[in-house]
């Protein structure tokens, strides 16, 4: 079988002028169509005739020559065709196309062949241009012309002109169109062409772009030393970095596909998973939310974030887990062991402090006024040492969440009284004046846990006293606004500057830091004052001037009554 691509590449003239290739082609296709019919119509006059259906051709031998001759001028128009011109090969075949046609002249230009002669009008414009059908028209007419008046003396047949050019001018036209369109064709491909060129290269670029920002993000995620792993909008994992892989000590194929669930198992608290639950699930995590969590013997601090198109809308969640573990560990010790010295330390101080009192008030017998004074020495120092202890005790309790308000009823009055009592004697000692007033809208019983409100007083009081050389100490009871009330201490004593006033209530900050420093003390009572504030609900204000006193403002919110029952009740 003869392939269809060899026949193509047979027709087909490998011209870079789209119009030439085609011209030449189309002389390729007739020069085989004249091929086939030549012996066609050889095979088939033979045929006939043998069969009682025709005469057989008058000179056989001629006949049977046809085929050969038409195949080998058919060859050297190809050759010519396809190696040295197209045009030229074109007019060659009309030529040959013409002159066959005069065969027999007589019926010839008999009428009924004439209308053979508008083939090679209608090939000149398709196969050489458009405007040949007219030279092809002319050389038509002048052929027919000749012979009807030299060979077949019938004279000229002027009608016959006209019929020529109107063929050469049909054809004109249509071939001009067809050119046209054909132009159309080529110039919209070609935009078509540069089009897709550009769109691939467009594609490369933004692919290339791609690969280079994921291998940007594959290298952040892989140098975070936190574990990370990004879930999709279903809750399933499609993202995992190294230090995650090590923290669950899973590998990438494990990870990839699971949900938190899955991850979790039973190492995390069913707790714990609620919430991470609701976290991934949250139609959108507004802010970035974090949690603590002990997952199997590693505690974490998870952090979770929504991922977002450029769009707005979520596509995933991201989640970071910080392993913390030693740090906690490090933590508790720490506070254990503190609270654990604090209250070692509490159990001789107390005893310490017991036994000076007794022997300042002499139970063991009288003394003299320098052990009077020494034995004063070791319960002042003694007493300074323990609330020191105390101040630790709290301070550890706070942070490690353990310290617990004691809601209860208590008279504002008594509060005051109470801590004037105790303070009294430091403020006098040091030739201060101290007094307190209550306002009258002030209720006179409140909610509140009364003790560690002493604390705060006793605190803000005792800082008062410690840093006045002269003057006064005022503690104030009012209510600053609805739903409020205050504990307010101000002095006339040395002041806080400015920039100071903002760290005072970090634990162990003070003015001074420094060892040779005037007044003593742990920088803890401030901090305290603050936590303990903080877990009433309320805030610490102070305003200070450097030589002119302090004021503490405690503002903590009135409980209301309801409270109360609901804290008895828990009780
Ligand atoms: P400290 O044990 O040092 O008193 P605090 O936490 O109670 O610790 O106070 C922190 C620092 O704040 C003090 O060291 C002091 O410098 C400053 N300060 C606190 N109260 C007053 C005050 N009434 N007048 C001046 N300075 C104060």
């Amino acid at each position: 079988m003869v392939k269809w691509a060899t026949v193509k590449a047979f027709l087909d003239i490998p011209v870079t002028d789209p119009d030439d290739a085609r011209r030449r082609r189309l002389l390729n296709i007739l020069l085989l169509y004249t091929v086939i019919l030549t012996a066609l119509t050889t095979l088939a006059s033979f045929g006939l005739a043998h069969i009682g259906l025709g005469n057989p051709p008058q000179n056989p031998y001629l006949a049977l020559l046809s085929t050969p001759i038409v195949l080998v001028g058919a060859a050297l128009l190809y050759l010519l065709n396809r190696y040295v011109s197209g045009y030229l090969a074109s007019i060659l075949f009309l030529v040959l196309v013409l002159v066959s046609a005069f065969t027999d002249p007589e019926s010839a230009t008999s009428g009924k062949l004439l209308l053979v002669f508008p083939i090679p009008i209608v090939m000149a414009s398709f196969l050489i241009r458009p405007a040949a059908s007219f030279a092809m028209a002319a050389l038509v007419s002048l052929a027919v012309s000749w012979v009807k008046v030299n060979i077949v003396d019938t004279g000229i047949d002027v009608s016959l002109i006209p019929t020529f050019f109107v063929i050469a001018l049909v054809t004109w036209i249509a071939a001009r169109t067809l050119e046209s369109a054909l132009r159309d064709l080529r110039t919209l491909n070609r935009e078509l062409d540069q089009r897709v060129i550009e769109r691939t290269r467009e594609l490369a670029r933004a692919l290339a772009r791609e690969q280079a920002e994921a291998s940007k993000n594959q290298a952040i995620l892989a140098s975070i030393a936190d574990g990370v792993i990004v879930f999709d909008n279903a809750g399933v994992a499609i993202a995992v970095n190294p230090a995650m892989r090590r923290l669950l000590g899973k590998s990438h194929d494990q990870i990839i596909g699971s949900s938190i669930g899955e991850l979790m198992g039973a190492d995390v608290s069913q707790e714990d998973q609620e919430i991470i639950h609701h976290l991934l699930n949250e139609s959108a995590l507004k802010h970035p939310a974090s949690l603590k969590l002990v997952w199997g013997d590693k505690t974490l601090l998870a952090s979770f974030a929504s991922l977002l198109d450029a769009y707005g809308r979520r596509t995933g969640t991201v989640s970071v887990f910080h392993d913390f573990t030693r740090e906690a560990e490090l933590e508790r010790l720490k506070r254990s062991f503190v609270s654990r010295v604090s209250h070692e330390l509490r159990t001789p101080l107390n005893a310490i402090i017991g036994y000076a009192d007794m022997l300042k008030e002499a139970v063991y017998g009288p003394l003299s006024e320098a052990q009077a004074k020494a034995v004063d020495r070791i319960g002042v120092n003694g007493r300074q040492l323990l609330n020191l202890v105390n101040d630790l005790l709290d301070q550890a309790q706070i942070e490690a969440g353990t310290l617990r308000l004691k809601i209860e009823l208590f008279s504002p009055a008594e509060l005051v009284r109470h801590v004037l009592e105790v303070m009294e004697v430091l403020a006098t000692t040091k030739g201060l004046s101290i007094s307190a007033s209550i306002a009258d809208d002030v209720p006179s019983r409140m909610l509140g846990d009364p003790q560690r409100l002493q604390q705060i007083l006793i605190n803000l009081v005792g800082n008062a006293i410690k840093f006045t050389d002269q003057g006064s100490v005022g503690i104030r009871v009012y209510l600053p606004g609805p739903g409020q009330w205050a504990l307010e201490v101000s002095d006339t004593g040395c002041g806080i500057p400015r920039e100071a006033q903002s760290y005072i209530f970090e634990p162990f900050r003070q003015v001074d830091g420094s060892p040779t420093r005037k007044y003593s003390g742990s920088g803890l009572g401030l901090s305290i004052v603050k936590q303990l504030t903080t877990m009433m609900g309320g805030e610490v204000l102070v305003e200070s001037e450097v030589g002119r006193g302090s004021t503490f403002t405690v503002v903590l919110p009135i409980l209301p009554a309801g409270l109360y029952a609901q804290e008895k009740a828990d009780e």
